[in-house]
């Protein structure tokens, strides 16, 4: 645990962000989950230990962050920003039932050719987003849309 304090304070160093107790609760909170928090719930989360963040404070600590490249903002529902730790290359599957958010390893898809692409544009990066129902949903929802 102390181990990783130290590594998120020399990652945050390292991006030449100066460490502020905010951005190191925001990252570290950030580190431990892959759901894709919005603001909200990353607030609601410190408060939990300590109630002394403010939604402003998470907000600007998160811009920080993104801004050197630490964390990546997702937006897939329309107005809703999330954000995620995991900036290596990943795809997304969006439950529309709970609104889960899940990675999906890059290697997954092998086939997307963008070479496809009509002459004139040039591709730089994207990222597939699938959306469906999750094994926590499925329960509840008509099945028969094909199995896995
Ligand atoms: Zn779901
Ligand atoms: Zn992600």
């Amino acid at each position: 645990m102390q181990q990783q304090a130290n590594a998120i304070v020399q990652t945050l160093k390292s991006k030449g962000l100066r460490v502020t107790p905010q951005r190191f609760a925001v990252y570290a909170n950030l580190l431990s989950r892959s759901d894709h928090p919005t603001v909200e719930q990353i607030l609601i989360d410190l408060n939990k230990d300590c109630p002394v963040s403010s939604q402003a404070t998470i907000y600007s600590s998160l811009q920080a962050l993104r801004e050197a490249g630490l964390v990546r903002e997702v937006l897939l529902e329309e107005g809703v920003s999330r954000y995620d730790a995991n900036i290596d290359a990943h795809h997304h599957f969006y439950c529309r039932c709970c609104g889960a958010i899940e990675d999906i390893p890059w290697d997954t898809f092998q086939s997307i050719q963008l070479k496809s692409l009509r002459r004139g544009l040039s591709a730089e990066t994207y990222e597939v987003t699938v959306k469906g129902v999750c094994d926590s949903c499925d329960g509840s929802v008509s099945k028969g849309t094909g199995n896995r």
